[in-house]
């Protein structure tokens, strides 16, 4: 028996958590985020047996969401979900209960994946925090920049307003500062 979730939605082949996790002293190996972890082999993990307590605990969100299809698989559609709880949530989406944070993987071109802004546009109008971030960057939530472009159902306008975060959350990566968190 086991106390293990069931998910509904299978790894597979995927090593994006490989790449995009943080990893510590205190897991038993050190790697920044954007890194690949060195037992990986690029289609799985060399040492399964043996890896690490981190790699044994850690699921992304899209595992859990079966509504998701398989060209949601982070290595396929470039983009890791997270979920985001507690504090971090802002106080106008608390009542949900649960944030989700997306981290880009690839480039802009995860974004301008079909199906990618009406995702988006489902969890603004139900006043889930969103959030969008790079591996090894503080994330920001971005639910106020998309508002107006979701009221007005113009995903061709969410679309580009999403690229426009990313480019400064890549902007500032260049910079090594945080991205403001005002209107862009
Ligand atoms: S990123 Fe998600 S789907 Fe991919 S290997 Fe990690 S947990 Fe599995
Ligand atoms: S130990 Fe294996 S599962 Fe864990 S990050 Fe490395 S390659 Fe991936």
């Amino acid at each position: 028996m086991t106390n293990e979730p069931v998910f509904q939605n299978s790894c597979g082949t995927c090593i994006a958590c490989c790449y995009a996790l943080e990893f510590h002293a205190e897991d038993g190996y050190n790697k920044k985020a954007g890194d690949m972890c060195q037992h990986c082999t690029g289609t799985g993990c060399g040492a399964y047996e043996t890896r690490y307590k981190l790699c044994h605990l850690f699921n992304c969100a899209w595992r859990g969401l079966p509504q998701l299809g398989e060209e949601w698989r982070p290595d396929k559609s470039g983009v890791m979900m997270l979920e985001v709880v507690g504090d971090e949530l802002p106080e106008i989406c608390r009542a949900s209960g649960v944030g989700l944070e997306f981290l880009i993987l690839t480039d802009e071109s995860a974004i301008e994946r079909p199906g990618f802004a009406e995702y988006i546009a489902t969890l603004v109008s139900r006043r889930v925090a969103v959030f969008l971030g790079l591996p090894g960057r503080p994330k920001t939530v971005i639910n106020q920049f998309l508002e107006d472009h979701v009221a007005a159902k113009d995903i061709s306008g969410l679309t580009k307003m999403l690229v426009h975060i990313y480019k400064l959350h890549l902007e500032a990566k260049r910079l090594g500062f945080d991205v403001p968190e005002r209107a862009p």
